[in-house]
Formats: C-alpha cells, structure tokens, sequence
C-alpha cells in the first residue's frame, strides 16, 4: 500500500482530467490522475458499442487550448466514431506525455476530508491512498449506468449488455449481430446508434420503445486531409467564438428572432437550412424562443414531425415513431443524431413495441415479454442510460469536513456553488458537474473553460498562501435556487429527461444543468475577479 502526498489527486481520465493534468502539472503542481477504465478516453473507453460515435461536429469534440494538437490531428469523419476518438486520446497522450502521471484500471472509493492537516485521504480499490491538496472530480456525467428494474432480467440466457458496458473485444461493426435476434431497449442516443448497426444483418431486431426519439439527421461526411488544411485556416477563429458561444459550439447559434415573428414561408426556410446542414444545427441554430415558447417550439415538432414521419412507410409505425401530438418539447430531450434510423423500420427484419402503455412484463431466460406476448431474443441491449451527472459522483464515499457524506448531503437534491463546488467538502472541485452547464454544453469547450477558470483558482490560493478554500450554505442556496430558476425560464422542465434527473426512480426532480454556458462563465469570472465571492479562503 502506497500514500502518496500529491497537490491534486484527479478523478476520470476523460477529457477533463486529462486537460487538469496538463494545465495543473505545467503551473508546477503535481497531479496524479486515476480511472477505473483500463485505456484513457472516458467516455470513449466506456462506450464502445456498435456505432457509438460523437453528435459535436468536427472541430468542436477536440480541444483548442494548445495549437500543436489540432494543427496536427486530422479526422476521418465529420463525427467521428469511439475508435477514432480512442485514437485521439493516445495521440493527445503522446504529444502531452500524460500517461507517466495516470493510473488506470484502479477505482477511487473513498475520500474523506481531515480539516487538521487540510488534506483529503484518498482510497482506490486496489488499496493505494493518496494524501492529497485538492481533490478534484472529472467522473463525467454518465460513469454509473442504469440498469432498470425489470423482472427476471438476470435469468436471461442469451447476452445481454448495457451500451456504457459493452465487451471491449467485440468482433466489430455490425458483425456480432449477424444472423441473432437482437432486442434493444430504449431509444436515446445510444438506442438509436446501435439500431441502426444490429439493423444491418440481425436476423430479427425488436426495438422496445418508452418514448419516441427526437433524433435529427447527422449529414456524415468523409473528411479528408486536405480539406481540413483548408478548414484549418478558420480553426483559431471558430475555437474563439467556440468559446463564447451559448451552447459552446464553434458554428451552432440561435437567431435574434422569435420563430412566431416571422412569417411561415420565412420559418420554414430556416428550419430547412438548418436540417440541411445537420447535427445539432436543428436543435441548436433557428429561432430565440424554441427551448422557451410552447407555441414556437410546436412548430419545431411540426416541421421534424413531417420530415421524419415521410420516411415512414406504415403510418401506424410513424405515428409511433413520429406522433401526431409531441411526447414533450422539441429538444427538452437529448435529441441525439441519426444517419438512418427511421429508414430502418422499413425493413422486414426490424420491429417496434410500443412500452410506454404496456411496460415489459419480464424477462424470462428466452426473451422478454409484452403484454402476454414473448419476443424471444439471442442478444439484450440495454440502452437505458445513466444515473447522469450525479451517479458517478454519489457512488464514491466522500465525506467532508461535517463526516456527512456526498451522497447524504443531496439526498433530497443538489446543492452547490456555480456547479463547482460543495459546502462541507472543502479543497473539492467538481468538473462537467452538476449545476453546472455540462450536458447542455459540448464537451470539449466546457473541459476549457471551467478547467481554465479551476487552474486559476489553485494558483491564486498558493500565490496568496491560502490552504483552503471552501464554499458557504448560502453561496450554494442562492446557485442552486438561481440555476432552478433559470430553468424554469425554458421548457426543460416539462420533459421527463435524464437532465431534469428524472429517468431514475426516486431520484430528485431538479434542473441539473445550467441552460447558458456565457452567462455560467461571466458568473464564475465575476466570482474570482471579486477575490473568490461565494468562497471562505483561509
Ligand atoms: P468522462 O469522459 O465520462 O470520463 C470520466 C472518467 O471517470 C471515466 O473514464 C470513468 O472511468 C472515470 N471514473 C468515474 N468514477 C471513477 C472512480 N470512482 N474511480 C476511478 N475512475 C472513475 N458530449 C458532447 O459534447 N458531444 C457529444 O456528442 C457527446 N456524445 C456522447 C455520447 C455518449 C454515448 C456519452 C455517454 C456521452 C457523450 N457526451 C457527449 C458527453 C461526454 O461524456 C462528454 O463530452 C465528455 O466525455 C465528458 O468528459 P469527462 O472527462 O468529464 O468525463
């Protein structure tokens, strides 16, 4: 058993522990990072299924911090798959010689808070403990998986495999479906991109569906060396209104209009040119007022409606897939991005059941059972999604400077300051956090812009010799009442989605995600500029 006496002890070598390692170890403190993932990634380690591949367009899922590393790297695809992302992450690695300070395929279990020394002891599960300054989270907002509760799940006797899950030698795209009957549960976005794989050569693919998917054209395309040389030129451009941009996207920015102020043939035009350029253009890129009006944000669902419900060629399926009246409003859920998932449907092999009025029965060792009715199955997708943004935080035994636990402390909900940081939990910084813009914001932007304003703080404490530093209950009240608050000012209130924490029974119903990622930034800068406001330094 080591103990190692480290400044920063960095939970999660996705894209913001390895951005903290960078910045922490270059301003000369030292850091250590620890994943329970046995390759580096995140995200992309974990989430190797069939199709998994990012929805942020090319150049938004990199970073931009350092130009060595995007002058050099070049993408195959316009969204590019977990393979290449896996690919990147090494490359990253090697440019920034990363590896030398992580530990993988080790799990922190326990930290616990000695306010004598100011240090936080940390535990992992192979029995290392780390005596660490600060002790800082980048667990990713979907590090625990939701299994849901289904009877006689576990005495399934084919396969079955949560997506965050999936085998890491399966035989590759497509192949392992081959020939099986193949049934996926859920249809959120991974849903949606391992369809569209197990559609290809499943002997019989059932699809079983709670809510129908959003999901919006992705436009792939086929980048080439060349043409990103070209791009490359605009690169140092895009990265800077990434930056500032609400949803931090290099090129995806609502207009100053309302989609009720302009005339129908003008509203039209511009949900077609954004459909037509794809991904989140659709989501992200028309009118003010779609994620905060009802009356605009119908005329959203119309126009996805139609769109998608003409590539449906049984109307009873595409009244399931697309119906008439909305589930809940348009991009209050993770619309997720498809190449061909309604087309799909069309074929002989591929099925849908509707579970949202008659939910799965059980699972017997067969298949699974629907209203009286078995679907017998060789392989079980779970595409159910996460306990997001909080599980993996919660499941880790932290205890602070009161003994009470994380996990105690938001039994009945969050509460923190600016997404960053708890009262009772000093020296303890959550990264892509909770409260803070995370699932709302891409990636890679929100890694550099909270991680930059984190890097900041570390140096101005020991610049101004302070060892500790730690929130207050009313700095917490206030941001958690502000970040409710500002929810409650759009329509994302009104879904059942996994950002208002509502896809886990029993878990609080709160807005867990700050809706605007300039003003969570000039929140957090007015905050330091003014000495840490919201913060007790000693
Ligand atoms: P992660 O990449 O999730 O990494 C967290 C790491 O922490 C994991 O490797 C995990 O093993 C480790 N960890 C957690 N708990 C412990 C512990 N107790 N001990 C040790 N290690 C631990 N974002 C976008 O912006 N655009 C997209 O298109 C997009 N697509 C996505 C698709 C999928 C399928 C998923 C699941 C997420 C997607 N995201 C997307 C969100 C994505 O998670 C973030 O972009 C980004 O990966 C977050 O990085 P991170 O470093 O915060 O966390």
């Amino acid at each position: 058993m080591s103990n190692r006496e480290i400044d920063a002890l960095i939970v999660g070598a996705g894209i913001n522990g390895l951005y903290q390692l960078y910045q922490l170890r270059k301003q000369g403190f030292s850091a250590q990072v620890i994943d329970a993932g046995k390759e580096i990634g995140g995200t992309w380690y974990w989430n190797c299924y069939p199709g998994a591949r990012v929805d942020s367009h090319v150049p938004n899922y990199e970073y931009a911090f350092a130009e060595e590393l995007w002058r050099d790297w070049n993408w195959s695809e316009r969204f590019p798959s977990w393979q290449e992302l896996r690919r990147y992450f090494k490359y990253v690695d090697q440019k920034l010689n990363l590896s030398p300070d992580i530990t993988l395929d080790t799990r922190v279990v326990s930290a616990e808070f000695n306010g004598d020394e100011n240090r936080w002891m940390i535990t992992t599960d192979t029995d290392e403990q780390y005596r660490a300054r600060y002790f800082i989270l980048c667990t990713g907002f979907a590090s625990k998986a939701h299994i849901p509760d289904i009877k006689g799940l576990e005495s399934f006797a084919g396969d079955c495999y949560h997506t965050a899950h999936w085998p890491q030698d399966w035989p590759g795209e497509g192949v392992g479906f081959t020939g099986k009957r193949v049934g996926v549960i859920g249809t959120g976005a991974s849903g949606v991109q391992v369809v569209q794989e197990a559609s290809v050569d499943a002997a019989q693919l059932t699809v079983f569906q709670r809510t129908p998917i959003l999901a919006l054209p992705m436009r792939q395309q086929a980048y080439d060396e060349a043409m990103q040389l070209e791009l490359k030129k605009d690169y140092a451009e895009l990265f800077r209104r990434r930056r500032a941009a609400f949803t931090g996207f290099t090129d995806i920015a609502t207009m100053n209009v309302s989609a009720l102020d302009v005339s129908e043939e003008e509203r039209l035009a511009v949900y077609e040119d954004a459909w037509t350029k794809g991904g989140f253009h659709y989501w992200g890129g028309t009118f003010s007022d779609i994620l905060r009006n009802l009356e605009a944000n119908r005329t959203a669902y119309d126009f996805w409606r139609d769109k998608t419900r003409a590539r449906i060629d049984d109307p009873e399926l595409a009244e399931m897939l697309a119906p008439t009246e909305p589930p809940h409003p348009f991009g209050t859920k993770r619309p997720s991005l498809e190449q061909n998932y309604f087309d799909v449907f069309n074929q002989d092999n591929v099925g849908l059941v509707d579970i949202s009025a008659n939910p799965i029965q059980e699972v017997t060792p067969d298949g699974l059972v629907v209203d009286g009715r078995e679907y017998p199955l060789d392989l079980l997708v779970l595409a159910t999604g996460f306990d997001a943004i909080t599980g993996g935080l919660t499941q880790i035994d932290i205890r602070g400077s009161v003994g009470q636990s994380l996990a105690q402390k938001w039994s009945q909900g969050v509460v923190d300051h600016l997404g960053l940081a708890v009262a009772g939990f000093p020296n303890m910084f959550i990264l892509y956090g909770p409260l803070a813009p995370a699932g709302l914001c891409n990636g890679p932007t929100c890694a550099e812009l909270q991680g930059e304003w984190l890097v900041d703080c570390l140096c101005y404490l020991r610049d101004n010799q302070h060892s500790r530093i730690e929130t207050t209950p009313e700095a917490e009240q206030a941001w958690t009442q502000h970040v409710a608050d500002a929810g409650a000012m759009t329509l994302f209130p009104q879904a059942d989605s996994w950002y208002m924490g509502a896809n886990i029974p029993g878990k609080q119903r709160q807005m867990l995600n700050y809706p605007s990622v300039p003003d969570y930034m000039a929140q957090c800068n007015q905050s330091a500029a003014q000495g840490y406001t919201g913060f007790e330094l000693s």
